[in-house]
């Protein structure tokens, strides 16, 4: 895996390159990356063990990770917010069933308040590079701006949907227009009126096109799969539900639970007999039906490959936002920018004013453009070079004190990504705890326990949809999944209660 290239800091960054440190290096006994759910996850648990010598180095301006980073029109969590919430701090006041972005970013900054963690915050620190001393067992972190920190651990909270896959096309530096990201989405552009191009069909793009779709004039939405969606289950929570999620003890808590066992039965689809979702194919088949009358169109939006392959979406204004008039699904491939067109490989040539990239992120650069040297000069993407793997998604043999949070083949198809930090981060409390109660230096995982563990988590992903012959982002060039988990989200739950002292060394 690429872990040092030149990957654009995120927005908000202040950070120049330049590998000088220039300032003194401050001392902690954990250092996390990232101020996202999971860095935010860290910290609290920190905290609460009583372990308050920690520095979160964030590279952007705030926090929230992927939630600041995205503000797209339409930009909401695909989650029920009453799960994609930390269960330690359940709010019962989430204005609609599938929380927007405003309101996601809002509650990871209450946390950040709640939790009294604004003095452990050094934002515009995009850490450039991290190297573990074997003599003193200390990590040393250098960000881009010069400055360093010295840390007995580090944690890298870093997420992997944050670096913009942003496709090669000819031409594209001729195009005059504004072109961006998704995630970098330029609200000063005022679409209103004009010809746009969006490239991608996917989580994202599912979400902005029907919000920009009745201001455009005329939206060209280039496809190149066609992804499977189902009508989204949304609603406002009225002002009476959310004061009885308030004051009935134990009701959110029990509808949080609900969503939980709704979202794990259906893995059974996922992980283990795909042939069920054979039957789900139908009721997104008729959600296709319902909102596209012509038949053209609804062939060319119905897709082609096992439904669960890819992420399964959900929206109810995304197939009306096609049948629109001012819609144009294109499914030639795009061959050419030029200063104020875009030309598919037909020949075709579409007059635009404006690009916009929903062609999601690059997951072989996740820890970009941060250098990770561990012990005897090994480097983590040297390590990765032929795929990415770690021992429980977190430790990886040859880089001591060193873990991840939503590491390697930990991601989900299914459930809330929240549940999984707080695994995680309980795991990793416990290592740390673990080296600083018996005042040893080290914690390092066994190579043979990185293979054993790894050996299995392959063995059961050949069960899985995600092995059915799509190309998705799940699948590095060599097909082998190395994103997603492939079983229950109990099941790692359960594996990260305890750390087995048999699959590590100490030092
Ligand atoms: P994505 O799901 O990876 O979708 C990217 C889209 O761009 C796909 O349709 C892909 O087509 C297309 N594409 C990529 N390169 C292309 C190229 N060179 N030419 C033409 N089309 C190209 O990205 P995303 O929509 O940003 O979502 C990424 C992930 O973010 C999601 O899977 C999800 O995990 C997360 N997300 C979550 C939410 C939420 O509600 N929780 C919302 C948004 C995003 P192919 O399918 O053919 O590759």
């Amino acid at each position: 895996m690429a872990t040092a290239n030149a990957a654009s800091p995120p927005p908000g960054s202040s950070a120049e390159s330049t590998s000088e440190i220039t300032s003194e290096i401050t001392e902690s006994t954990v250092a996390i990356i990232g101020a996202g759910f999971a860095g935010i996850c860290m910290a609290i648990k920190l905290l609460e063990a009583g372990i308050r010598d920690f520095v979160i180095l964030e590279a952007g301006d705030g926090v929230g990770g992927v939630w600041r980073d995205n503000t797209y029109p339409g930009c909401a969590c695909d989650v029920p917010s009453h799960l994609y919430s930390f269960s330690f701090e359940r709010s019962a006041d989430w204005s609609r069933k599938y929380g927007p972005q405003p309101e996601i970013l809002d509650y990871v900054e209450r946390c950040a308040d709640t939790y009294g963690l604004r003095p452990f915050l050094r934002f515009g620190t995009l850490v450039t590079e991290s190297r573990y001393d074997e003599r003193s067992a200390r990590w040393t972190l250098r960000s881009a701006d010069g400055r360093a920190w010295r840390a007995r651990f580090v944690v890298a909270g870093v997420g992997s949907l944050r670096v913009p896959a942003i496709p090669t096309i000819d031409g594209a530096e001729r195009f005059v227009g504004p072109a961006f990201h998704s995630s970098r989405w330029e609200h000063d552009v005022d679409l209103r009126g004009k010809r746009v191009a969006v490239i991608g069909t996917g989580a994202s793009a599912i979400q902005f096109v029907p919000k920009i779709a009745g201001e455009v004039e005329r939206l060209y939405l280039f496809q190149r799969t066609a992804p499977w969606i189902m009508p989204k289950p949304d609603r406002p929570f009225g002002a009476a539900e959310r004061a009885l999620f308030r004051r009935v003890p134990g009701l959110e808590w029990l509808y949080r639970k609900l969503i939980y066992w709704s979202k794990e039965g259906p893995a059974v689809g996922f992980i283990r007999y795909p042939a069920i979702l054979r039957f789900v194919e139908r009721v997104a088949k008729k959600h296709i039906r319902s909102a596209i009358d012509d038949p053209e169109l609804r062939a060319k939006v119905t897709p082609t490959f096992a439904m669960g392959c890819k992420r399964i979406l959900i929206s109810n204004d995304y197939y009306p936002a096609l049948a629109r008039d001012n819609v144009e699904v294109v499914t030639e491939g795009v061959a050419e920018l030029r200063e104020r067109s875009i030309v598919t490989a037909d020949g075709c040539e579409r007059p635009i004013d404006a690009v916009i990239y929903g062609t999601g992120f690059a997951l072989r650069d996740f820890l970009a453009p941060m250098d990770i040297v561990g012990r005897d000069g090994r480097e983590l993407s040297e390590e990765w070079r032929d795929g990415a793997d770690a021992y429980l998604g977190t430790a990886v043999n040859g880089f001591p004190n060193f873990f991840m949070l939503t590491g390697p083949n930990t991601g989900l198809g299914h459930s809330s990504m929240i549940f999984m930090i707080e695994a995680h981060v309980h795991y990793v409390l416990g290592c740390i705890r673990h080296v600083l109660e018996r005042d040893l230096d080290s914690i390092e995982v066994l190579p043979e326990a990185v293979r054993a563990y790894n050996e299995r988590i392959q063995e059961k992903m050949a069960k899985t949809v995600w092995t059915t012959g799509c190309r998705s982002w799940y699948l590095d060039e060599n097909g082998k999944n190395f994103t997603l988990w492939p079983s229950f989200t109990w099941a790692f739950w359960l594996q990260t209660r305890r750390m087995k002292r048999r699959d590590f060394s100490f030092a």
